[in-house]
């Protein structure tokens, strides 16, 4: 469960600041600070990014703000995943044309990723 951590009282904003940067809806009592990752332009909790990755904080409502934890860890992990089908969709690719050099042609050759 994505909950965001840091979370602030809108009467510290200044009034003109005291917006959600996702919906731009008026923030009224509590709001969470969240960080943008440079990287893939994600927001995280306060402290979730590295320094040198983050493009500072920004006030959110708490809808959005967990919201936008929860679709940063989608992300995050879809290209875990990702990343990981590449690696293995490429040793397949390679040893199939291994394969293919030693058999004849007439072998049909499916081009579509096995499905699991
Ligand atoms: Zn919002």
């Amino acid at each position: 469960m994505s909950k965001p951590r840091d979370i602030d009282d809108a009467l510290t904003l200044s009034k003109d600041n005291r917006f959600c940067t996702c919906c731009e809806r008026p923030l009224r009592a509590k709001f969470a600070w969240l960080e943008l990752d440079q990287r893939d332009w994600t927001y995280h909790d306060f402290g979730g990014v590295p320094p040198e990755k983050s493009q500072g904080c920004f006030p959110f409502g708490l809808t959005c703000a967990r919201k936008l934890i929860a679709q940063a860890e989608v992300l995050s992990s879809q290209q875990a995943r990702a990343s990981h089908r590449i690696r293995a969709s490429q040793f397949l690719g390679a040893s199939q044309m291994r394969r293919a050099s030693r058999t004849s042609k007439s072998e049909p050759q499916s081009t579509s990723e096995p499905t699991q």
